[in-house]
């Protein structure tokens, strides 16, 4: 296997690709053709001390990056277009100075990543692109210092928007756009934080029906818009709601609408049927592979069925897309729901009514993106009395959107910085 850092193999890794295009190396692995047009990584290394740390590494041409720090555990994140690594994706354990290991590959379909692993907090002190000079070739470097933890803390949350490079091309540029990984609570790159509301079903998939006759898809859409307006009126949010009005949405879209608009948060509102009358009260879910319980597995499936009902195909969509980077910011997005998710139990304790154990888990398909935090809340069960005749009143609305707003305030924290009169 060849590996990243060590230069000469991947020296030799770039001449095999050429080789291997110009005269067909037979054997040589799948699309040697489509290789070659990817700009190709040749080396990359680790130089200077705990002072400064200097990461560099040799592109065969000019690209755009994004780059950004996340804290627990400390790391520098580069976002890419798609880079030619000569097939070896992998982690190089040899540190130096600030850096205690790191590590890159194919991320996405169109997009690679560089993870830097920090000793401790720490300063981008710089970052560029060196343009290629005589037989030296385009060189991305980024400095690392030491700071303190409080100042690492406060650079991130003071972050301006990462910016392309503007002297490369377009479709480059935009390969880098989308994020990969979850926006940081209190970090959200200088602009306020973008949540999307999402009201569960609508349209043909009307949802669970109360005994009463109330629909969820109704009910719902009201306490998402109230909650929508209500988040709004702080000034510090932007707000996109999946849908205003009483039509169908698949899931995949509501994922697709999150992950485009760069959210970051995405609140799913449900008020859903279970078989037991009696149960009753508020329940927050995150999602994951095996549920915490079978009911919350069911809760799951039915709702995933909401594609099905409408006759499309029911798909997981880039949802499973390999590989470790991949991995590592699928749980760092499920750290920050679970992260929100807490905090709005929390909100909920004493003002709303909870069921036992309100804090659940399942593979709930519009929980799916990989970079935005995603919880989704059952309000109450439409199969409750109780349940169905509060959930229509305007007071126990007020109180429900109120905890909502308020475990948002809590989660990006930015309560005393930008307090609004
Ligand atoms: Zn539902």
């Amino acid at each position: 296997m060849l590996k990243f850092g060590t230069g000469t193999r991947l020296i030799l890794a770039g001449l095999l690709a050429i080789a291997a295009n110009t005269v067909g190396f037979a054997g040589f692995p799948v699309q040697a053709q489509e290789r070659a047009a990817l700009p190709v990584a040749r080396e990359a290394r680790l130089a200077g001390d705990e002072e400064r740390t200097r990461f560099v590494m040799d592109v065969d041409r000019m690209v755009a990056f994004r780059i950004f720090a996340l804290p627990d555990p400390y790391r520098v994140v580069i976002d890419l277009p798609e880079l030619d690594f000569a097939g070896a994706d992998g982690i190089e354990n040899e540190g130096r100075g600030l850096v205690s290991a790191y590590r890159y590959g194919k991320f996405a379909p169109g997009k690679s990543r560089i993870v830097l692993d920090a000793n401790g907090p720490f300063k981008i002190d710089k970052s560029f692109v060196l343009e290629p000079v005589d037989t030296q070739p385009a060189r991305l470097v980024i400095d690392l210092v030491p700071a303190s933890h409080r100042d690492f803390i406060r650079d991130i949350a003071l972050a301006p928007a990462p910016e392309a490079d503007k002297s490369v091309p377009a479709d480059i540029a935009k390969a880098t756009e989308t994020p990969l990984m979850p926006v940081p609570p209190g970090g959200a790159a200088g602009r306020k934080p973008l949540i999307v509301v999402d009201a569960g079903h609508g349209g043909v998939d009307p949802g669970a029906k109360g005994k009463s006759g109330t629909l969820e898809k109704d009910i719902v859409l009201a306490v998402a818009k109230k909650f929508a307006e209500s988040l709004e009126l702080t000034g510090r949010y932007r707000v996109t709601m999946t849908r205003e009005d009483d039509t169908f949405v698949r899931l995949g879209d509501r994922v697709q609408i999150a992950r485009e608009a760069e959210a970051s948060l995405l609140i799913s509102i449900h008020a859903d049927a279970i078989r037991y009358a009696g149960i009753s009260g508020a329940t927050v879910y995150t999602r994951s592979d095996k549920a915490s319980d079978r009911a919350s597995q069911m809760l799951a499936d039915r709702e995933n069925r909401a594609d099905l009902i409408a006759g499309v195909d029911l798909s997981e969509e880039s949802d499973e897309v390999a590989g470790i980077l991949f991995d590592l910011a699928r749980r760092e997005t499920r750290h920050f729901s679970t992260l929100f998710g807490k905090g709005l139990v929390d909100q909920f304790r004493g003002k709303v009514k909870l069921i036992k154990n309100p804090l659940r888990s399942a593979r709930f398909h519009v929980l799916g993106a990989p970079d935005v935090p995603s919880v989704l809340v059952e309000i109450g069960y439409l199969t409750n009395e109780r349940d169905e005749k509060v959930m229509k009143s305007d007071e126990w609305r007020e109180k429900v959107v109120g905890a909502m707003v308020e475990s948002v305030n809590n989660y990006f924290g930015r309560g005393v910085a930008q307090k609004v009169n």
